[in-house]
């Protein structure tokens, strides 16, 4: 069977949106705001669940973003946001910084795990929950020293923290575990010699190398260019420099955006040369930044085109990104980005029936 999985955002209700601004201007509750949020996570569910998806996430309706979600309720009291802060740019000139840590230590006010203790009060199917890599937390660490607070101290702080992150989601069932590393094809940006993104992998491993075997196969990471406001941050960035760095980390399942690629047959090639018999390679054959609605056909077409490159066992289809990463992107409405991901699971079916009777045929 060909598992078709989402990387994890839904965009939410309007009525969210709305709910979201209006409590962080003072004008509705927190306990109105949780209602509304309790809502949008049922409602969510449930049409993933009518789309015939198998595992599902809880649309990330109530991450402020994909990025920020930990160290979210803390910034107030913890960071500053400069000038030299990380940020990722997009296409279009709009920028999602990080904030700089000023007060140590770092921790991590929410775990992803409580997003998954809500989903599965609305679900009895498996259950996908997407972290962020821990890579990309590093990059709040300041230049200059903390005092008091050297860089080693703070990294150790962090894996600790990333770790706990990833056991609490197992702990509460989660089906698999996702790093969100888009940061890693954006390291090339900043860093062309790939030193960044050597150290990003490092930063990642340290704290996979901590999970058992049977825990790692049950782990995976997303990479894209990026799609947010229908725009890409490193989508000029050559695909096939992330994906040697990208290969050695321990994990057992890589949700790789590839749909937007032009050079696919270049990119599966690679794969296949990097990818080690227990992986599992879930390729993207939807593309989120568009708003033409794929047909099970082209999705179909897709799917055949990587099995000439990896092998059925270990092909998997999924979304270049999630819908709405950050909290108030409304760039795609839900309505398409749920007939996309039927088209998914429509064509990912047909391509696996087309397969099975290739491989019946080859056996006469
Ligand atoms: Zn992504």
């Amino acid at each position: 069977m060909i598992r078709s999985e989402l990387v994890g955002s839904i965009p939410r209700p309007d009525e969210l949106i709305v709910a979201q601004r209006s409590y962080r201007y003072g004008m509705i509750s927190r306990n109105q705001l949780n209602t509304l949020r309790k809502k949008a996570i049922h409602t969510t569910v449930q049409e993933l669940e009518a789309t015939g998806s198998s595992v599902l996430t809880d649309g990330e309706q109530t991450k402020p973003s994909f990025l920020t979600y930990p160290i979210y309720a803390l910034v107030d009291e913890c960071y500053t946001f400069s000038a030299n802060c990380f940020a990722l740019t997009f296409s279009d000139g709009h920028q999602r910084s990080l904030p700089r840590l000023a007060k140590a230590p770092f921790r991590y006010a929410i775990y992803a795990h409580t997003y998954i203790d809500e989903a599965k009060k609305h679900t009895n199917l498996p259950i996908k929950q997407a972290v962020i890599a821990p890579s990309a937390l590093s990059m709040v660490y300041p230049e200059a020293t903390i005092e008091g607070y050297s860089r080693e101290k703070f990294l150790a702080d962090l894996m600790s923290e990333a770790e706990t992150d990833i056991r609490e989601c197992f702990a509460s069932g989660a089906h698999s575990v996702q790093l969100d590393f888009t940061e890693a094809r954006f390291s090339l940006k900043i860093d062309p010699t790939g030193q960044l993104l050597r150290e990003f992998v490092r930063i990642n491993n340290r704290v996979l190398s901590r999970f058992e075997p049977q825990l790692r196969h049950r782990l995976g990471v997303h990479v894209c260019p990026g799609a947010d406001k229908d725009c890409y941050h490193s989508f000029d960035i050559d695909y096939l420099l992330v994906l040697p760095a990208l290969f050695e980390l321990q994990v057992g399942n890589f949700f790789l955006q590839l749909s937007s690629e032009t050079n696919r047959h270049q990119i599966l090639s690679r794969i296949r040369d990097l990818m080690q018999p227990w992986h599992k390679i879930f390729i993207g054959v939807i593309d989120p930044l568009k708003a033409k609605i794929e047909t099970p056909e082209e999705v179909c077409e897709r799917v055949l085109e990587a099995a000439i490159y990896i092998p059925v066992e270990q092909l998997g289809t999924t979304d270049d990104c999630g819908f709405s990463p950050f909290d108030d992107d409304q760039s795609t409405s839900r309505q398409i980005a749920f007939d996309k991901i039927r088209a998914r699971i429509q064509g990912t079916k047909l391509a696996e029936e087309k397969l099975n009777m290739m491989r019946m045929k080859k056996k006469e």
